[in-house]
């Protein structure tokens, strides 16, 4: 028997697990111990501090749930609060307190958090504590925080090809010697396919988990929410095993036409050939280098049914872009929050939470994100995000939408795609130039237009596409910022070569437009 005493200086850890950090071949859970206890917390400060999408705030629920649960059948211990459980402080610094002081731990351990904000909440949670505490990896990426910002030393441009270089000579993948296997890096050319007219694209797979009592405990809260959920059918996996699943259908069915149509869009098929695991890489059910092997792995299986053009697109969203974006997060933030270098000040127009819109694009990626928490990369780049910018929508805005709607957005991964890389509000750290287009791009990579109320081919007028007009009057109004970008030089020839009357008449138009913007 061990006396009161005795069990209070024994040592206890206390071991926090964040939404984001299901990890479950982190070295923590290799052993058991019953001096550790494991800590996972749902908790309002979280589901508050963005206005998520239901299934976002469901997915992770149910995944932390499931992640407690299995660490349970392996015999750890482990301490789960609920959303509304009466003891739950619903915030971290203050449920670890009273766990701390209530449960005699002596030590406190957590993960590197990917979010800026928790890792300062964290930090200074830390300096307060009156017992030891750690600090250890999360053992999912492939690149430390910082190696990014150590990488480009003394470079003012962040190449995302020279990094992704860098990484596929690192990690020895797809690499002959120190050349890349076929002598070539990028077949980015070969991947910009339309969708064939009467091409129908595999379905997806989707799961369907019945989350009617997590639907319902948020229901009983005021938690403000935005989108659609079947709560019997959840589509998104929430374990790893389902994850893993989702990969092999990937791999199987959709991979060998990954890159040919990887920014291809068309009217109600809202996944076509890409992955969707994004959710279950960034709440780590599942990691990089996982995803990437069991890619090369099939086109070696398949070597005939799989071009390399598609491997070696799929491999530099992931080890590329993925890690690049998370490098430029631990190197620009917190700056980056507020950057905003075109001084945009306009407001998202309403219908981006409706969908209610008459422009098709738009109107398809908006009610497709609000009823499956998802669109895919070209349409949150060209479409959504293209008009946002087009249209002078201050970036807070612009990231309090997507930072809200997608079930994969966390901060460190949003923020540089939408601030960076959709809005150029960092001035041209990600993106060499901005993303914008008028109705030519959205017309050329899908099938929106020709069934749009608005004409493709006009500029100005009644029905004039808005992305048209937008458009010029973007370039217009920036000529002071981007006229000596050699990227965009040969827009400002077309521009300035107009006659002085239908450039009057678009910038017009586009007054119009920006003036009944909730209208279009
Ligand atoms: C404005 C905007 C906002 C975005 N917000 C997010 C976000 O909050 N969370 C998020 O994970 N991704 C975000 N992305 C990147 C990308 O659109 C998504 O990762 C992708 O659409 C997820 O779907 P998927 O898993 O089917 O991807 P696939 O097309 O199958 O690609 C495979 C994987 O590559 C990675 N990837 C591809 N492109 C990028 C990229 N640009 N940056 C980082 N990783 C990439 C993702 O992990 C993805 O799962 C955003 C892009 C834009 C333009
Ligand atoms: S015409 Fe314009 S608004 Fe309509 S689908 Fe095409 S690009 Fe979108």
């Amino acid at each position: 028997m061990i006396n009161v005493e005795a069990r209070n200086k024994m040592s206890k850890t206390l071991r926090l697990i964040l939404g984001d950090q299901l990890n479950s071949n982190h070295t923590w859970f290799q052993t058991t111990d019953d001096s550790i206890t494991y800590v996972l917390m749902e908790i309002r400060s979280e589901t508050d501090y963005a206005t998520h999408h239901i299934q976002k705030i469901v997915g992770f629920f149910s995944a932390m749930r499931n992640f407690a649960s299995e660490l349970k059948q392996k015999k750890h211990q482990v301490v789960y609060y609920h959303l509304n459980d009466t003891n739950n402080f619903q915030s971290f610094d203050k449920n670890l307190n009273y766990l701390i002081e209530k449960e005699n731990f002596t030590h406190f351990e957590y993960q590197l958090p990917d979010e800026y904000r928790i890792d300062e909440l964290l930090k200074n949670f830390c300096q307060a504590l009156p017992i030891s505490y750690s600090v250890v990896d999360t053992e999912h990426f492939m690149s430390s925080r910082n190696e990014l910002g150590d990488f480009f030393i003394g470079k003012k441009t962040f190449l995302m090809e020279s990094f992704y270089q860098m990484m596929r000579k690192k990690h020895n993948i797809l690499m002959q010697g120190d050349k890349p296997l076929t002598g070539k890096w990028n077949y980015d050319a070969e991947n910009r396919k339309k969708l064939p007219k009467d091409h129908k694209p595999t379905p997806p797979l989707i799961f369907n988990t019945d989350v009617s009592k997590i639907v319902a405990e948020i229901e009983n809260t005021n938690i403000s929410t935005i989108g659609t959920i079947d709560p019997k059918n959840f589509i998104w996996p929430t374990t790893r095993n389902q994850s893993l699943e989702l990969l092999d259908f990937f791999v199987s069915e959709c991979l060998p036409l990954f890159g040919s149509y990887q920014d291809a869009m068309t009217p109600n098929e809202w996944s076509l050939y890409h992955s969707r695991i994004s959710f279950s890489m960034n709440v780590k059910m599942i990691s990089p280098l996982e995803v990437i092997n069991r890619a090369i792995q099939e086109w070696e299986n398949r070597p005939d049914e799989i071009a390399y053009n598609q491997l070696e697109g799929f491999v530099r969203q992931i080890i590329g872009w993925r890690e690049y974006m998370r490098g430029i997060y631990w190197n620009k933030m917190p700056n980056y929050k507020t950057s905003n270098y075109f001084n945009h000040n306009n407001k998202l127009p309403n219908w981006f939470w409706t969908g209610k819109t008459k422009m098709n694009c738009l109107k398809d990626a908006i009610n497709q994100s609000l009823n499956f928490a998802y669109a895919h990369h070209i349409q949150r780049l060209m479409v959504t995000g293209n008009f946002a910018l087009l249209a002078g929508v201050h970036p807070d805005e612009v990231d309090a939408w997507y930072l809200g709607i997608y079930i994969d957005a966390i901060e460190w991964v949003e923020i540089t795609n939408t601030r960076g890389m959709s809005q150029f509000a960092d001035g041209g750290i990600v993106a060499t130039k901005p993303y914008v287009s008028s109705a030519t791009y959205i017309d050329k990579m899908s099938h929106y237009c020709g069934s749009c109320y608005y004409k493709k081919a006009l500029k100005t007028g009644d029905k004039a596409c808005p992305f048209n007009s937008l458009y010029w009057n973007f370039y217009d109004k920036n000529e002071d910022k981007l006229g000596k970008n050699p990227r965009i030089g040969m827009m400002y020839n077309v521009w300035n070569k107009m006659k002085p009357n239908d450039k009057a008449m678009i910038l017009q138009q586009a007054d119009y437009y920006l003036k009944k913007i909730e209208e279009l």
